[in-house]
């Protein structure tokens, strides 16, 4: 398999898994609010990544922080009178919650940030040693990023361009270079804060990650993923610090991006009302809806959500799940009528599908070529489904499940209520005594009632419409 890596900017193979394991990190939210849609792609994608690779044979280790100590959450705690530890605990909640919703369920571990002061704290007493932190007095401890030549080798920028990203936190007059960001903060009244041997005070926000990737992984290891926003200067301070404590690089082999998403072509804000919460999504439509629609763009492009895409979304799954249900039908039938003496490529078809997934899939995760295939599989197969063998119908049933279960795509087949299954069945008998007009007004009632019908040669296929 291989992954665009955006260090190098080139794809590189998937690295082999040490000790039987690969590697995984991706950056947590930041828990001071509901996450929204933007966030929900970036986790969808590693998700159904690393159910690929376990589909693979492939063992992962899926790790992912969780920031619930920010100038974010302060802020926002202030604004509501509330602690911000328990701001956090209520968000962190509510993200898990959304996970669950959406069918995210690969993560390993969650690694709170207020849980790995002590990793934080050593990191950083290394960089001081080492010499790329220092301190200015009644503020907290900073890293110099004239102290390591690397800096900027993830985003192509220098530090001298790299004030215009920097966070409020990292804001110093008496810093040496404008890039230098803070890694220890000095306690202030109403901010939480911990007692530890650089002083009382808390950590700042990239110090977390790659503390809490030292723990469990150590200072090297396979995939870093994140949304692209977070390329810098987040993830550039994180190979900064950790390069510079351990002195050995890279950071990681690969470096995963996962593009922005946009509302009608605009960047996702509150003063655009064009904010969608995951919550707010899930109340309109199903999670399958949200997942087909973002592997329906490659990860590292950009993806532009609109209420009519989630319309078209809704629609491609129905066709999925009625194309599911007529081959469960089929696998459930015996049918006489059916023309054997045809030679459908049902095999031939069903290979070239498999090939052409898995080529997808291993060229830089392409999900939406890899969703192609299985369309136009449907879309071939659609023609003769009702000649089909049983046995055919069962195999594909079970190769399309196993697929769809990478990207957790579920299509339950709709119970057809007994009232309608009795009306087909009287419609059969009418049709049966060649009474047409009377079975047309009973698909007539069976339509009425919400329901389609098709005549098969293994009798009437009913299902919702
Ligand atoms: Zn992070």
């Amino acid at each position: 398999m291989q992954i665009y890596d955006s260090l190098s900017q080139k794809k590189a193979p998937l690295p082999k898994p040490k000790k039987g394991k690969l590697n995984l990190f991706v950056c947590g939210p930041t828990v001071y609010d509901y996450s929204h849609i933007g966030h929900a792609r970036t986790y969808i994608v590693f998700d159904a990544f690393v159910k690929y690779l376990k589909s693979c044979g492939i063992n992962v280790f899926y790790l992912q922080n969780i920031t619930d100590v920010d100038d974010k959450i302060i802020a926002r705690a202030k604004e509501n009178n509330v602690r911000p530890l328990l701001l956090a605990r209520k968000f962190e909640k509510e993200y898990l919650k959304d996970l669950k919703s959406l069918k995210i369920t690969a993560v390993n571990k969650y690694a709170r940030a207020t849980e790995f002061i002590p990793q934080i704290i050593g990191q950083i007493q290394r960089l001081i040693e080492k010499g790329y932190a220092y301190k200015i007095d009644n503020d907290g401890y900073y890293f110099d990023v004239s102290a390591f030549a690397d800096y900027g080798k993830l985003s192509r920028r220098t530090s001298g361009q790299a004030e215009d990203a920097i966070s409020r936190i990292d804001q110093s007059i008496n810093k040496k270079n404008k890039a230098d960001f803070v890694l220890w903060k000095f306690y202030k009244e109403g901010e939480p804060f911990w007692n530890t041997p650089l002083g009382k005070g808390r950590p700042g926000w990239h110090i977390e990650d790659t503390a809490i990737t030292e723990k469990f992984f150590g200072p090297q290891y396979d995939i870093h993923g994140g949304g692209i926003d977070l390329k810098f200067p987040h993830h550039e301070a994180e190979i900064a610090q950790q390069e510079a404590a351990s002195g050995k690089k890279p950071l990681v082999k690969i470096w995963m991006h996962t593009g922005f998403l946009l509302v009608n072509g605009e960047k996702m804000s509150k003063s655009l009302y064009n904010f969608i919460t995951i919550q707010d999504f899930l109340k309109n439509y199903p999670a399958e809806v949200l997942r087909m629609m973002v592997f329906s763009n490659h990860y590292r492009s950009p993806f532009n959500y609109t209420e009519q895409l989630a319309e078209q979304t809704t629609q491609s799954l129905k066709t999925i799940s009625i194309f599911m249900s007529k081959l469960q039908f089929v696998s459930e039938s015996q049918n006489k009528n059916r023309d054997k003496n045809k030679n459908y490529p049902t095999a031939q078809l069903i290979s070239n599908f498999e090939k052409e997934f898995n080529a997808a899939m291993d060229e830089d995760f392409n999900t939406p070529k890899a969703l192609a295939a299985s369309i136009n599989l449907i879309s071939s197969l659609q023609n003769y489904i009702w000649n089909l063998s049983t046995k055919d119908a069962k195999n594909l049933i079970k190769l399309l499940q196993k697929k769809l279960k990478i990207f957790e795509i579920e299509l339950k087949s709709t119970k057809i209520p007994i009232k309608i299954k009795a009306l087909a069945k009287k419609r059969e008998i009418y049709r049966g005594n060649k009474q047409f007009t009377q079975s047309d007004v009973l698909r007539g009632q069976i339509s009425m009632l919400g329901y389609l019908i098709e005549d098969t040669p293994f009798g009437p296929f009913v299902i919702a419409k």
